[in-house]
């Protein structure tokens, strides 16, 4: 089967979960959430800069969409967080910004994005714009990140050292970054445990059965709650309640990453 590195991560929070999510693809109506709609901006105007090396291009960008009313995630704060990028990137040479990728595990094809490729003096690190809640973010196990990785030394090589990740804090208003470096022994026990899980993923979608894991409805918080609670709470209303409540977004169902 062919696995997007964002559907595995929602398979492996709850089988049902990524079913509703990838391959129905039922987002709530009312368009994106602010936090994701803030995320995807940020991280467009950061490739746009890394595009034209001009930081009025991003500011376009970030001007040209028409916000929600939000008092945090803005377009003020969205400014400061490219800012915050160029002053850390501090000139260094940019090899990419954007790239799809595969590699094979098993008879499966993993594919993903890369944000882009740094030229350090000691060799190349994977970049990582990361604008999601500390909270619920570690950097190990993460199946995202250590994929980058291994896509990235399988098309590289031993020149490429790592992840560069740029954590963008909104409380804070501010960026850290840091470097994250993988053994080949934890590249090779996360290849033997994914394919495990793909197997399994690609049972489920062969049978059509999807487990559901209650355990992750919150997983969260209690203020970020699975969409798909009142599907699951009632599955007899279900069919009804997807036509109400959600609409089928394309873009969900034939994301390349
Ligand atoms: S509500 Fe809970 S069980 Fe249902 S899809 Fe979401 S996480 Fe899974």
């Amino acid at each position: 089967m062919i696995v997007r590195s964002s559907n595995f991560a929602t398979f492996k929070e709850c089988p049902a979960k990524a079913h509703f999510m990838y391959e129905l693809g039922l987002a709530r109506s009312g368009g994106k959430s602010i936090d994701l709609l803030f995320g995807s901006i940020v991280h467009d105007a950061i490739d746009m800069y890394n595009k034209t090396g001009d930081i009025q291009d991003a500011f376009a960008l970030i001007d040209s969409i028409k916000w929600p009313p939000s008092t945090k995630k803005n377009p003020a704060l969205a400014k400061v967080f490219v800012r915050l990028y160029v002053r850390k990137q501090n000139g260094k040479k940019k090899l990419f910004s954007e790239r799809l990728f595969s590699f094979f595990l098993g008879q499966h094809e993993w594919r993903g994005r890369w944000d882009g490729l740094t030229l350090e003096t000691y060799g190349l690190l994977i970049d990582e714009l990361k604008t999601t809640n500390w909270r619920f973010f570690i950097s190990k196990p993460n199946d995202q990140f250590i994929s980058y990785y291994k896509a990235a030394r399988e098309r590289f090589g031993e020149q490429v050292h790592g992840i560069l990740l740029y954590d963008f804090d909104v409380a804070r208003a501010d960026v850290k970054q840091e470097v994250i470096r993988f053994t080949d022994d934890e590249v090779k026990v996360w290849e033997e445990e994914t394919l495990l899980e793909i197997d399994f993923y690609d049972r489920c979608q062969r049978n059509q059965v999807w487990p559901k894991r209650p355990a992750s409805c919150l997983l969260y918080g209690i203020n970020y709650p699975c969409p798909y609670i009142p599907l699951c709470q009632s599955p007899n209303t279900a069919e009804m309640l997807m036509r109400k409540m959600f609409v089928v977004s394309e873009e969900a169902r034939t994301l390349s990453w």
